[in-house]
């Protein structure tokens, strides 16, 4: 699957920062609920009150983050429907930003 094929949409305003996504994608990929080793990352920044959600370039869109956010937060789109999300400017809704890697040896 290609990595362009998808992108995560955050509706920041609905997020809540639970971090239910984190534990779901570290389950399903590694076996262990360990926020360290998901694909999907709550990024907290506690100045601003603000929680920012990113997505690891090793994600397989397999779903289990988003069916599994109950404040339904968060969706997948193709890239072509996140162009458009994104010249919007949704207040509050936009596309996830990308991480190269997360370290998962630890
Ligand atoms: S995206 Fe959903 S599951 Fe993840 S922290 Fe936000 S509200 Fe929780
Ligand atoms: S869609 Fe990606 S981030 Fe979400 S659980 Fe699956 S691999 Fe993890």
């Amino acid at each position: 699957m290609s990595r362009l094929e998808k992108v995560l949409i955050v509706d920041a305003d609905t997020c809540t920062g639970c971090s239910v996504c984190e534990l779901v994608c570290s389950m399903a990929k590694h076996g262990e609920y360990n926020p360290r080793k998901s694909y999907i990352r709550v990024l907290r920044n506690r100045e601003m009150s603000v929680d920012i959600v990113a997505l690891d370039t090793r994600c397989d869109f397999c779903n289990q983050c988003v069916d599994w956010c109950l404040p339904r937060a968060i969706w997948f789109v193709d890239p072509a429907e996140a162009a458009v999300i994104r010249k919007q400017h949704t207040i509050g809704t936009f596309p996830a930003p990308r991480l190269a890697e997360v370290r998962t040896d630890d």
